[in-house]
């Protein structure tokens, strides 16, 4: 099924997963997908490892959303370090597993480098060459509510998202971004721009200071002053920095809900009690009545 059709029909919940480094047993992560199956997802996103590494483990860890048959795969593909061939072969083993709908990303750079070492350099590229080669996969691509983080301008940005659109998107995902206010204005801007898409919202529960700070900054993404606020009154204790930002996270999702996102896609980081706990506690989905 073409994820794009549930979004259609109304706020579509999601997670993302990532595959384990290939020494590490998938086992784990399988735990992991049972419980989160639990929680009715539309569909589990499985990132494409950095830099064109790890690229095994996210056909396994696909294959088995896919084929567990609870909600649909939809399967993270980055430009780096892949060429139309490499390319035209990913196609045939995600059709072969059953997947039917990829997340077309330019991805980044490897170190030192200023190109993706592959035939495409941007995400449309490759969108507009899958779009050309099949029209069997609904393809999704990124977005940046507070630009990417080497965009001249939030301008520019919407330019590239323009492109995306024209290339064959079907819908777009955000990174993360903490400030509801600067994604409103991101979705108007865009929306006065001509982009139509509906765009999914990613959430990253806020649960820990230091994963705040390392997430934030390396996407370029602004920390709130009712966020800075929460590191300065409890990022000493970890336990009351993960109570107050769980309740941070809620209101969160309680606000992009309220300003009409077509989706909430929560970066679980392969947790499950803390995305359970916000999923409840959001009102997103009803928690079980324990049995007597
Ligand atoms: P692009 O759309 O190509 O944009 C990259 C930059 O180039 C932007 O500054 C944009 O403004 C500009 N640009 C875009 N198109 C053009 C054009 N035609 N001409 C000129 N400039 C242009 N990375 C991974 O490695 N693996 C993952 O699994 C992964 N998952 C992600 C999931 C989500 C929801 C998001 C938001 C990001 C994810 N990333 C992942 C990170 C992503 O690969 C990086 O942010 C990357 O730097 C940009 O990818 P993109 O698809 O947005 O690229």
């Amino acid at each position: 099924m073409k994820i794009i059709d549930r979004i259609q029909s109304g706020l579509t919940l999601s997670f993302e997963v990532f595959p384990p480094k290939s020494d590490k047993p998938l086992e784990p992560l399988l735990d992991t997908l049972d419980q989160l199956y639990t929680l009715k997802p539309d569909f589990i996103s499985c990132t494409y490892g950095a830099m064109g590494s790890n690229k095994g483990r996210n056909m396994e860890v696909v294959e088995r959303i896919q084929s567990d048959g609870v909600c649909e795969a939809l399967s993270h593909y980055t430009c780096v370090g892949n060429t139309r061939e490499d390319v035209l072969t990913a196609l045939d083993e995600y059709a072969t597993i059953g997947v039917e709908n990829l997340l077309a990303l330019r991805g980044d750079f490897p170190t030192g480098a200023a190109h993706t070492n592959g035939d495409f350099l941007h995400a449309n590229e490759l969108i507009s060459f899958i779009r050309t080669q099949t029209g069997r996969f609904s393809l999704a691509a990124a977005c940046y509510p507070e630009k990417h983080l080497l965009a001249d301008s939030l301008e520019a940005d919407i330019d590239a998202l323009l492109k995306k659109q024209d290339a064959g998107a079907a819908f777009l995902m955000t990174q993360l971004c903490y400030s509801v206010e600067n994604y409103q204005r991101f979705v108007d801007r865009a929306r006065k721009r001509g982009v139509t898409l509906p765009i999914v919202a990613g959430v990253l529960p806020l649960l820990k200071k230091d994963g705040l700070v390392r997430m934030t900054l390396s996407n370029g993404c602004s920390i709130p002053a009712e966020v800075s606020a929460l590191v300065g009154r409890y990022g000493e204790s970890e336990e009351s920095f993960r109570e107050a930002g769980h309740d941070f996270t809620v209101s969160l999702v309680q606000k992009l809900i309220a300003e009409g996102t077509s989706g909430i896609h929560l970066y679980t980081l392969n947790r499950f009690e803390d995305v359970a706990d916000l999923v409840f506690d959001a009102g997103i989905r009803e928690k079980p009545q324990a049995k007597r």
